[in-house]
Order: C-alpha cells, then sequence, then structure tokens
C-alpha cells in the first residue's frame, strides 16, 4: 500500500518543523561546549568529542530536510572539529580552527533565525515543497548571504576583521593556508576573497594564487587585497592579479565591506526585464533568444490586449513592440499605455520593417523611444534595448529608494506595505510591521560628526539587506528611523529576528577619527491579522518603540494582543 503523497509531505512538513524549532537549543549547547575548550586544557577532548557531534548532527539532518545552506556551514564546523580531534592529545590547540568555529557557530545561529524565518510555510503542510536531494543541480553560486573567504596567515588579525563582517550579514570562512583556501574555491567559489599579499610562501604568494585563479577560471575571483605592505612591488601584484581595491592593515571593517558591496552587488544585480509585444511568435521568439543571451529577462506576448496586465505583473524596464500588428499597431498600442501616468516614463521601441525614415518620425510623435528596423543586427538589438533600460532603471531607483542607504524611501515604503497587507489577506497569510530607530543618534552625531552618523546608518541598511529576505521590505522612513515589513513570519519568529539583527548590529565598532564606538537600536512590531490596516500597524509598532525607548532603549518590544491571541 502507497500512501497517499499528501500525508507523506504533511509528515516531512512537522518533522522539519519540529527541527527548525529545536534549532536555537541546539546551538545554545554547541556554544556551551565551545566555550569549554580552552588553548591547554585536559578537559578539551570531552567537550572536543561532543561539539563534533553536534555539527555532523546538524549536517546529517540538515541535509535531509534540504536545509543546505546550514548543512553545508555545519560539515565545515565538523571538519574543523575534526582537525581538533585529530591531534595528539599533547599538542595544543589550532587558533585557526578555533577562530573559524566560532565564526562558523555564530552562523549558525544567524541562519538558524533566518530559517525559523523562512521555514513558516511549515504552517500551511500542503504547500511545503519537498526537496528532492538527488535532483537538486549542484550547488554554484552560493546563496543565502553574501560568501567572503578571508586569507590571511595571520589568525589574530583575521579574528576581529571575521567577527564584525559577520555581524554585518557576510558569511565569513577564514583561512591561513593558501592550500586549503585554493581547494575551498574549487568546491565552492565565494561571492568574494579579501586576500594578504605576502605568505611564508613568498612575498607576494597570496596575490599571486590570485592571479593563478584567475587564469584558471578565465576571469579574475572578485577580491580585495589586504596587506600589511603598501609598497609598489605589492600594490603591482594586486593589480595583476585582477583587484582594483588595496587596504593596509589594520583593516576597519565597515571600509572593507563597503569595497564587499560593490563587487557582491554586481553580481547580485537583477537583470533588465523586457517586455516583447508581437503578433508572430517566431520572430518574438528569436528576439526574446538575442537578449537572454545577453542576460536579460524576457516576457513576450502575442495579443495587445494583455498588455495592462502585463505591465502590472512583470513590470518590465523596456517594452519592444512590433509596429505592424493586426488589430492595433504600435502607435495605438503605445498610446493605450500612455494613458496610464504611472507607465508615462515608459521606455517603449518599435520595432518594425518599415525602413522610410520619415514614415519612422511621424510614428516616433506618439511618444516611445526608438525605433529599429528589422531584420534585426543582434549587437544593434542588445545594445538599443540596454542603453534605454538601464537609463530607466537609474530613473526608477531615484524616485523610489533613499540615496544615502539604498533602501526605499518613505513613499514606496508606505505603498509597498499597502500592497503587502492586500496580499496578506488574500492568501491568508501573517505579517509583521518592524518600526525601529537608532538610540541617542543625536549625540553620535554630536560627539563624531554627521559623516560619522552617516557611516551608521549606512551600516544599518546593510545589515538588514543582507540579513532579511528578498522580499521583505525594507524602508528608510525618516532621518534614523526603519521600517520593515516581514512577510509570512509568526509574531515571535519576527521578534527572533529583529532581537538577533539589534544583537548584532550592537556589535559593530564604527570609528570616527581615533574614537571607536557602538550603536544600538530600538524596535517595536505590530503583526497582521491582529490589526487589519497599515495605518493600524504602523501606529502599533510606533507605540511599541516609544515604549522601547522609554524601557531603556537596545529593546526590542513585540505587541500583544489579548483580544486576538496573536
Ligand atoms: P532616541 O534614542 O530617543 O531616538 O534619541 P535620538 O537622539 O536618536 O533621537 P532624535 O530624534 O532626538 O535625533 C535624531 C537625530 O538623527 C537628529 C538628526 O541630526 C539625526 N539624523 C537624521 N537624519 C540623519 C542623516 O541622514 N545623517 C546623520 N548623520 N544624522 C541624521
Ligand atoms: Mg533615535
Ligand atoms: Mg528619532
Amino acid at each position: 500500500m502507497t500512501r497517499p503523497k499528501s500525508s507523506l509531505q504533511e509528515k516531512i512538513a512537522r518533522l522539519r518543523a519540529t527541527f527548525v524549532g529545536q534549532l536555537p537549543q541546539r546551538l545554545e549547547t554547541a556554544q556551551a561546549q565551545f566555550q569549554q575548550l580552552s588553548l591547554d586544557s585536559e578537559q578539551n577532548r570531552i567537550a572536543l568529542v561532543e561539539l563534533h557531534r553536534a555539527f555532523h548532527s546538524l549536517k546529517g539532518t540538515g541535509d535531509s530536510f534540504g536545509f543546505n545552506e546550514l548543512a553545508v556551514v555545519a560539515g565545515e564546523a565538523e571538519d574543523y572539529a575534526q582537525q581538533l580531534l585529530d591531534l595528539p592529545e599533547t599538542q595544543p590547540l589550532a587558533q585557526t580552527a578555533l577562530v573559524n568555529i566560532e565564526a562558523l557557530i555564530h552562523q549558525l545561529i544567524a541562519q538558524a533565525q533566518i530559517l525559523i524565518y523562512t521555514d513558516l510555510r511549515n504552517e500551511h503542510p500542503a504547500q511545503v515543497p519537498f526537496l528532492d536531494l538527488e535532483t537538486l543541480p549542484e550547488e554554484k553560486t552560493p546563496q543565502g548571504p553574501p560568501l567572503v573567504y578571508l586569507c590571511d596567515d595571520e589568525p589574530e588579525a583575521m579574528r576581529y576583521l571575521a567577527y564584525q563582517l559577520s555581524c554585518l550579514g557576510y558569511r565569513v570562512h577564514s583561512f591561513t593556508e593558501i592550500q586549503d583556501f585554493k581547494q575551498a574555491v574549487e568546491r565552492q567559489p565565494p561571492n568574494a576573497v579579501i586576500m594578504d599579499v605576502q605568505f611564508p610562501q613568498g612575498r607576494t604568494a597570496g596575490t599571486d594564487t590570485l592571479r593563478e585563479l584567475a587564469e584558471q577560471i578565465g576571469r579574475p575571483l572578485p577580491a580585495i587585497v589586504l596587506s600589511g605592505k603598501g609598497d609598489f612591488e605589492a600594490r603591482l601584484s594586486a593589480v595583476k592579479a585582477g583587484c582594483s581595491s588595496y587596504f593596509l592593515k589594520p583593516a576597519r571593517p565597515l571600509e572593507i565591506a563597503a569595497a564587499l558591496d560593490l563587487l557582491v552587488e554586481k553580481q547580485l544585480a537583477e537583470p533588465l526585464r523586457i517586455l516583447i509585444v508581437d503578433d508572430e511568435p517566431e520572430v518574438a521568439n528569436y528576439h526574446a533568444l538575442l537578449l537572454e543571451e545577453a542576460g536579460m529577462q524576457v516576457q513576450q506576448i502575442s495579443q495587445p490586449q494583455q498588455i495592462l496586465e502585463m505591465l502590472r505583473q512583470f513590470m518590465p524596464d523596456l517594452v519592444l513592440v512590433d509596429y505592424y500588428m493586426p488589430h492595433c499597431n504600435g502607435e495605438q498600442l503605445t498610446a493605450v499605455i500612455r494613458q496610464f501616468p504611472e507607465f508615462i516614463g515608459l521606455p517603449i521601441v518599435y520595432l518594425s520593417s518599415e525602413t522610410n525614415r520619415r514614415k519612422q518620425f511621424s510614428a516616433m510623435r506618439a511618444g516611445v523611444e526608438g525605433f529599429i528596423t528589422k531584420p534585426v543586427v543582434p549587437e544593434d538589438l542588445v545594445q538599443a534595448v540596454v542603453l534605454r533600460a538601464e537609463r530607466m532603471r537609474t530613473l526608477r531607483a531615484l524616485m523610489v529608494k533613499d540615496s544615502l542607504t539604498g533602501l526605499y524611501n518613505h513613499t514606496t515604503t508606505s505603498e509597498l506595505l499597502e500592497q503587502a497587507l492586500a496580499q496578506a489577506k488574500r492568501q491568508q497569510t501573517r505579517l509583521a510591521m518592524v518600526m525601529l530607530d537608532l538610540d541617542h543618534f543625536k549625540k553620535v552625531n554630536d560627539t563624531y560628526g554627521h559623516l560619522a552618523g552617516d557611516q551608521v546608518l549606512v551600516a544599518l541598511a546593510r545589515v538588514l539587506k543582507h540579513r532579511l529576505r528578498e522580499n521583505d521590505i525594507i524602508g528608510r522612513f525618516g532621518g534614523e528611523e526603519f521600517a520593515l515589513v516581514l512577510k509570512e513570519v509568526t509574531p515571535s519568529v519576527a521578534e527572533g529576528l529583529v532581537n538577533q539583527l539589534r544583537e548584532d548590529f550592537s556589535q559593530l565598532e564604527f570609528s570616527a577619527e581615533q574614537a571607536r564606538f557602538r550603536v544600538t537600536f530600538s524596535a517595536g512590531i505590530s503583526c497582521y491579522p491582529g490589526h487589519q490596516s497599515a495605518e493600524g500597524l504602523r501606529i502599533a509598532a510606533d507605540q511599541q518603540l516609544y515604549e522601547a525607548k522609554k524601557r531603556g532603549r537596545n529593546t526590542v518590544l513585540l505587541e500583544v494582543r489579548h483580544d486576538t491571541g496573536s
């Protein structure tokens, strides 16, 4: 007898949920075991065996339930614990392995938070997509928070940087041996590398390694050089390895993070979205192929009446319209699109076999951006489209984003909140609204200067961007006030997540001139379905924020509503 599939899925979903629910306790135990390790204790062996077992089981269970991210990190921690176990009992523990285990435990805790938060679909077991591990493609580009390899032969120097970067939301793996670093790159290429120049193997062994790797894979690895030396030879070796950023030790983590962001954002930039309207599917297919080949995301429609729905759903950066279509020509279609104020700025380009310039110009009166003649020259098509679509992206970003932090501005955040709420109502899912405000920020500005204050705002934005999910909404609501909309989370998970963010952010060290300082934030949380309107959510979250400030700041408060039990 085979059981109905849904019941198996339900069971798996429950098991997954239990596993996720136990994660915080497990990791707390692991952390306690780690703290028992010391460089010269006889008790090490017992604690190490326990720790190794804990990582091993996390990895195994994580793998079976499809939590690949977590399993990978646990597996690495397991390897380091094994390395320590392999040492003769009389030998002191290796410092690098300890540094890495500590960073990995921290990453596991952060990932557990994200899991608890993303895996809430388990509340609706029927929707759980069970991952078939056999058919999963091999992981190539790292998923989740950006993965950074830090390679330096001085573990002490790495420790502080690795920790600060992990608080900013990066997954950091440290290596003291070039060989280990190379093997890791082969197994899983990172999003970025931070490399020292000088190693025992040679004065420029670090940068030389980057150059060799670049030759092997045919492009430079995105990398930053961090060195104790700033002489010409060392700097030149970095240039030859294809690295443009060069930092002198001691490293300032926030400066390094800014350079890392530039490297990572380029890789994560969303592809341009192009909509093609053409009554001949074969022609549309061909144009779509050319654009997709150049890295764009393309949708096609053959019936002009589908356009309005498609524009709203797909939100293209540009529309390519066939000029001659049976029921409605390109000019008429453009006129319909332009009737909607929200599409006034949308670039529209005609495709047509019309070669008469005069007719082309007259067709363009309806307010289109250009005219491309069929049959197209592939490079011309790609170039014409990229140029105009990118300009649209930039304009849109200026309208919806805040220029200092790159987060959504107040107006956009409010609009997106309304949309998210409507969606939650339709799909009967939950939602949490978070109002977040920096503590004593005026004093930060007064003491360390406005620029230092800006640096704090940017760092907070970075933590939020790296640690929240792609479809959550992160906005800068006012000067030093931020609003978050977390989708499909229970109130307690939202609270746990924001508390973890608070904790990590409070560990960051900022610098201004000679001074070093830390900053905290407070936050208030309200939830749907507890509240039914965007305004209600915002006011309730604000009240909790106000209360958190009153209670001494560096605090997260969740609104508890007795009437609805949420
Ligand atoms: P509380 O803990 O009660 O929130 O105290 P606070 O000092 O953070 O709050 P207050 O509202 O009194 O001060 C907010 C400060 O934030 C004042 C303003 O100078 C600063 N600020 C607002 N926008 C920016 C900005 O873009 N950059 C910098 N550096 N400071 C800003
Ligand atoms: Mg404040
Ligand atoms: Mg304020």
